[in-house]
């Protein structure tokens, strides 16, 4: 399998490249060239197949001979290994708890398969390997935890001052080690913006051997496609196939949905359920695609006004806008509903949604009240103590804090502060300060 640039089919990379590189050297993004067709009878034995076997087969064609099968095995049964239960919230609508990993959010997958893929194309060079990587809330604890420890990787993380949750901080900024936080004052754009033009200058190029953990590198993004087959597996009513609410923010989660949706995984439909940030919706009901400056919101994981995954749904579409509507609707949620969902749920239906759980759910409801008989589940992408601070208020309970975040919380932060300034950025990468900070 090779993988081609966004910007330039002729530019192409093996899956290695692409994973190391992160971004294609002309800022587009790595593409697989073809999509690869599940095998014929997957589908009607996927109940008799084990998790590890199913993420291999699955993995497989878009790995290529970069890593051998041995390795491969090894590395999706390290990135799967914990439940992805699918839950039944209401009659119509269920559950896809993806946040039973270990920094309890849907990234752990992503970010555990590329730490491993990286550890191991890394382990034969002699050059330190500098992953640099820009947070909304989950990516930076996902990655950190992935990485933390990884021989010969370097992790810097960027992350906008206080709109993260405290939760989502201590999982960043205790680590240290091979782990640096830095703390921006400014936005996730801000952030983002910072990552992209490290990426594009030249002296940090020849100096640093860079790559990006954001959901934009392959290895991040691809092994997200293995929970929507876990749940096609939990699915009961095979014949009814379901319709799949994404909580999205960057556009990853739910792209590698349709991915797996385009490779032959039977979906009814692919709703993507947005906060305020709506500017993919914007593009559905107008034809025309104009980024917007991000607004802050309860699920602040998805405050993303111009969300990078997107380049690659359209391509997945053949830059059809007709066809890309026949799969996908997408909605935009108030954080005033997102409240009062988080009650209702919790009262009649005994379930704790987090912020962006609920966005998922309002939004799903909203596409099964038109289409009768539709039934569906939403992912369910953190676990609700994440977002203590947003639920409590909201259902007068306090959430138990699991084990893994309290012992965090007494731990002093280890972070750098700093302005939106690429040369200060810049000036800290070339230091190789980075280690004075462990
Ligand atoms: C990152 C994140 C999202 C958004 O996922 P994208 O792939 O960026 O669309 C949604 N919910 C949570 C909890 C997240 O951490």
């Amino acid at each position: 399998m090779k993988y081609y640039s966004t910007n330039n089919k002729s530019l192409r990379a093996s899956f290695s490249e692409a994973a190391i590189q992160g971004q294609a050297p002309d800022k587009g993004l790595y593409f697989p060239e073809t999509i690869p067709q599940l095998p014929s009878g997957f589908l009607d034995s996927i109940d008799t197949l084990s998790k590890e076997e199913l993420a291999f087969t699955v993995m497989k064609p878009y790995v290529g001979d970069s890593i051998s099968d041995t390795d491969l095995q090894t590395i999706v049964s390290e990135t799967i290994n914990f439940p992805f239960p699918l839950v039944p919230v209401t009659p119509a609508i269920s559950t896809l708890e993806l946040f039973h990993g270990p920094t309890l959010a849907f990234k752990d997958v992503g970010a555990r398969f590329m730490s491993r893929c990286l550890g191991h194309f890394v382990k034969n060079r002699d050059k330190e390997v500098t992953v640099l990587v820009a947070t909304s809330g989950d990516t930076g604890g996902a990655v950190a935890n992935g990485f933390y420890g990884v021989e010969g990787v370097n992790v810097v993380i960027l992350y906008p001052s206080g709109k993260v949750s405290r939760t989502q901080e201590v999982q960043l900024t205790t680590l240290g080690k091979n782990i640096t936080a830095i703390e921006v004052d400014g936005t996730f754009d801000d952030c983002q913006q910072m990552v992209k033009n490290a990426f594009m200058d030249e002296e940090l190029k020849k100096s640093l051997f860079l790559t990006s953990a954001n959901s934009i590198n392959v290895a991040r993004w691809l092994p997200q496609q293995l929970y929507y087959f876990f749940a096609y597996q939990q699915w009961k009513d095979k014949g009814n196939p379901p319709v799949i609410s994404v909580p999205s923010g960057n556009f990853g989660n739910i792209c590698a949905g349709l991915l797996a949706y385009c490779s032959g995984l039977p979906a009814q439909h692919f709703v993507a359920a947005c906060n305020a940030n709506d500017t993919v919706l914007q593009f559905l009901e107008s034809g025309t695609y104009t980024a917007k400056a991000s607004v802050s919101t309860l699920s602040n994981a998805m405050d993303v006004g111009n969300p990078s995954n997107f380049v690659r749904i359209m391509e997945l579409f053949g830059n059809q806008l007709p066809s890309l509507k026949n799969i996908l609707t997408a909605y935009s949620i108030s954080d005033d509903e997102t409240k009062t969902v988080i009650k209702d749920v919790q009262e009649k239906y005994h379930y704790l949604l987090d912020p962006h759980g609920a966005v998922g759910f309002i939004a799903l409801q909203r596409y099964l009240s038109s289409h009768d008989g539709a039934k569906g589940y939403f992912l369910e992408t953190a676990h609700p103590v994440k977002f203590y601070d947003v639920i409590e208020p909201v259902t007068g309970q306090t959430i138990p804090v699991p084990e893994s975040i309290a012992v965090l919380l007494d731990q002093p932060k280890k972070s750098i502060r700093m302005k939106p300034d690429d040369e200060a950025l810049k000036v800290l990468l070339l230091e190789g300060s980075l280690q004075l900070h462990r």
